[in-house]
């Protein structure tokens, strides 16, 4: 069966909308683009959108590809003292003459809505999560309309990236379920993933996981995102494959991409939320 990302999403996206039109202030969200590269520009319009159809305050921040390592710290500590602001997201990547770690360190981690910020990280290692990298997050709510029990099932994560692999490896282990981390120098990967009765990868491969390497049954959920050729988008999971022996499936897109957005606006809540009860 297929995982409908964009109809959960869309579910995700409503209730909030409902919550939100009774609030007084509006949860706030900034983005800053630094730059003009096209995909980057695409995902802030797209985070843009999504706010404003929930009926959230949000500010676009377009920063110049030359901006330094200091204008763009002042830009972030602005906004870290702006009330109306709950959330800030730095949408990465960023030029390489600057500091992203830097950059995500200097964001308040109570309004470090992409969950980034290495004290939102050492909270999920404890398992006391407060904002969670979205693009986990997103895959945990695919994996809860599954209906399947987590608990003790075997997980193979393919990718070990700081926002996704990692943070995902670390979602499932504080569901219960046993995980192992694959990457480029994981041995005999298709045997490891024979093992799984839960797959996901982020590796940037085009249909790299053939379905012969999948159990027969099993959840595949499939981060990858990637363009062939012809202009078509494509998972790391050949899915035409995988299909035919998985018991549920994401596609690419219309699986964990509308997903990852749908949770930076949850996180975006969590982060109003929290800031109006204190
Ligand atoms: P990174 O390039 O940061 O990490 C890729 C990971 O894959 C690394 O851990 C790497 O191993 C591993 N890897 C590379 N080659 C292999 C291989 N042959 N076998 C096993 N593992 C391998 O990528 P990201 O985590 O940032 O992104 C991964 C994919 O997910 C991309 O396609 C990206 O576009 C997509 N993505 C999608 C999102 C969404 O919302 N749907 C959000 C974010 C990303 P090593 O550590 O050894 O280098």
């Amino acid at each position: 069966m297929i995982i409908d990302g964009r109809k959960i999403a869309q579910d995700l996206r409503t209730d909030m909308a409902t919550q939100v039109a009774l609030f007084g202030r509006k949860p706030g969200l900034a983005v800053i683009l630094v730059g003009d590269d096209p995909a980057s520009s695409v995902y802030v319009r797209n985070k843009g959108n999504a706010c404003e159809e929930v009926g959230f305050y949000t500010e676009k921040i377009n920063k110049p590809n030359d901006i330094t390592q200091a204008e763009l710290l002042a830009e972030i500590e602005r906004l870290n003292n702006d009330d109306r602001v709950d959330g800030i997201l730095v949408q990465l990547p960023l030029p390489k003459h600057l500091d992203a770690n830097q950059v995500i360190e200097t964001i308040d981690p109570t309004k470090d809505v992409d969950g980034f910020h290495s004290e939102n990280i050492g909270k999920l290692m404890q398992n006391k999560p407060f904002l969670r990298p979205c693009t986990p997050k997103g895959v945990m709510t695919l994996l809860a309309a599954t209906g399947v029990d987590l608990v003790g099932k075997n997980c193979v994560v393919v990718g070990a990236s700081n926002i996704v692999g990692r943070p995902m490896a670390m979602e499932l282990l504080n569901a219960r379920a046993t995980v192992t981390i694959c990457h480029s120098k994981t041995q005999d990967l298709p045997n490891k993933l024979k093992q799984a009765d839960i797959v996901v990868t982020a590796v940037g491969i085009a249909q790299m996981i053939q379905g012969e390497w999948i159990k027969q049954g099993a959840i595949v959920i499939d981060v990858g995102i990637n363009r062939l050729d012809n202009g078509s988008l494509v998972g790391d999971v050949d899915f035409e494959s995988a299909e035919k022996v998985a018991s549920w499936i994401t596609p690419v897109p219309g699986g964990v991409g509308p997903m990852t957005i749908a949770t930076l606006l949850e996180n975006t809540l969590i982060a109003y939320k929290a800031r109006e009860e204190k």
